[in-house]
């Protein structure tokens, strides 16, 4: 057989879109695994976020509907935010920061801060997440929160609400009805009894945890879900698309259920294995001799286990923090990031190519006139010193110059100015997208960078990047590289 059919002796190799790749911020080579955990909600398995967030957002209003709260009217916004999102529970704002934390973006409540108000309010601010006055937004989960949040900060300020609150309790308000157990357990329990309508099925991800077991990598499921709701979901999500006979719980060597990550990860919690359907417990101060279910325990226990170090093991999971950071600061396990939406975001990215390349034309003459411009100024400046005797005729050509300069600047903003708003309302017509603000990084982009040595938008792009392919890390340019270096690696990304 010929290499190049490969395709034809199995579709799966055929080169998926640019949106299904994975991307690579540290070198990563899946040969020399010996392990890869996963996490399940909204990595192994995904949710229609809508649906999902349409009930917890339900039950939120619900609940404060109980209190007595004037929120009859409100409805689910699903795109009143996007993940990534930081709530400033100081002043009832939610914001979208740059890689240095500076915030570039502002709501208050469900409205937009004008360009001065968000100057005078942040200009000397930078988000520092060790301030409880910052919380950011990381997953597919807080949708719902973000949302009923900004809408009630509307009430509060119309002095709407019956209780006397500040903005940072109305958040505490928010926060701990959707976490309280009930609740959730009200919810899952409604997944459960109709998963079709909240689980969005993907065939190709047992495909790829199979070819990933056979071979040799150790297959971990590490979720905090209970037991009951991990086996209703992952019996739905896997069996029918495994071999026959084979079920979910065969492909993994160790699966963990309510772990409590992160603590998980630098925690000494002691571990308990599930002996019976109904979740019997029982306890095993030994720690983890054996493939099986078990709950809680901590990431040593899976590590003595395995015969591992932190570097034979790649953790999944959606979850920056709880997920990622904490797998790779505590244990230096190695890190794989979930984020759906990059695929929205590439095809917007995509679709926009054309207006992208003349929006950088136009700056680029933009910057152009204005080093003009800052000349022409300064040899006005200097034709103007006290003691030099200037001829009329240069300084009315200098003021002629500098007038025809403005005006060129003047002309290219109006071309400019239409481009650059569409540019920032890819994705999201309120945020834009996930991994930029204007033209740098989003603080979001900057976590990912940081503490996830891959990402991608599903686990199902392993399918095609196979257990044997070694990421190398993108080359990435510095704003002092020469532009034929700049653009030798754009080609080289492309
Ligand atoms: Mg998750």
């Amino acid at each position: 057989m010929e290499e190049n059919n490969l395709n034809e002796l199995d579709p799966s190799f055929a080169q998926p879109p640019p949106e299904r790749g994975i991307f690579c911020n540290r070198t990563l080579n899946l040969r020399s695994l010996r392990a890869i955990g996963y996490d399940m909600d909204y990595t192994l398995i995904h949710y229609h976020i809508h649906a999902w967030e349409a009930r917890a957002y339900e039950y939120v209003r619900l609940s404060l509907a109980g209190r007595g709260w004037p929120v009859q009217d409100l409805v689910f916004d699903p795109d009143l935010a996007i993940r990534g999102l930081i709530v400033d529970t100081r002043l009832g704002n939610v914001v979208k920061a740059n890689r240095f934390g500076y915030i570039k973006r502002a709501y208050h409540g469900t409205c937009p801060l004008d360009f001065d108000t968000q100057r005078r309010t942040y200009s000397r601010t930078i988000i520092d997440l060790n301030d409880r006055r910052w919380v950011v937004h990381n997953t597919l989960f807080s949708l719902s929160r973000s949302c009923i949040y900004m809408q009630l900060v509307d009430l509060m300020d119309r002095q709407a609400l019956p209780e006397v609150l500040g903005y940072a309790e109305l958040y505490d308000t928010v926060r701990n009805t959707l976490s309280q157990a009930h609740m959730e357990g009200k919810l899952k329990g409604e997944i459960v009894a109709a998963p079709k309508r909240f689980v969005d099925l993907d065939p190709d991800t047992p495909a790829a945890l199979l070819d990933q077991k056979e071979a040799g990598k150790k297959i971990l499921l590490i979720t905090n879900s209970d037991w009951a709701y991990t086996r209703a979901m992952m019996s739905y999500s896997f069996d029918r698309f495994l071999p026959a006979a084979m079920t979910w719980r065969e492909l993994f060597d160790l699966v963990i259920i309510s772990a409590r990550k992160p603590e998980f990860f630098a925690g000494t919690s002691p571990v308990f294995e599930i002996v019976t359907e109904e979740g019997l417990l029982q306890s095993c101060p030994a720690g983890i001799q054996k493939s099986g279910i078990f709950m809680g325990g901590n990431a040593s226990l899976v590590e003595e286990f395995l015969h591992c170090h932190g570097s034979d093991i790649l953790y999944v999971g959606d979850h920056i923090y709880g997920d990622v950071h904490q797998s790779k600061n505590v244990r230096r396990w190695r890190t794989a990031l979930i984020l759906r939406e990059l695929e929205a975001e590439i095809r917007e990215l995509t679709e926009f190519r054309k207006e992208q390349a003349v929006l950088s034309e136009l700056m680029g003459r933009k910057d152009e006139a204005e080093i003009q411009l800052a000349r022409l100024r300064l040899a006005q400046q200097r034709a103007g010193r006290i003691g030099r005797s200037v001829p009329g005729e240069t300084s009315a050509v200098l003021a002629k110059s500098i007038r025809r300069r403005q005006q060129e600047i003047a002309r290219l903003d109006e071309e400019i100015t239409p481009l650059a708003r569409a540019a920032g309302q890819l994705l999201n017509p309120h945020w834009g997208l996930l991994m930029r603000t204007g033209n740098d990084k989003s603080y979001l982009a900057r976590q990912v960078e940081r503490h996830a040595d891959i990402y991608s938008s599903r686990v199902s792009n392993f399918l095609v990047q196979t257990p044997f392919l070694s990421f190398r890390s993108h080359r990435g340019s510095l704003p002092h590289d020469p532009l034929s270096a700049q653009s030798w690696d754009e080609e080289e990304s492309n």
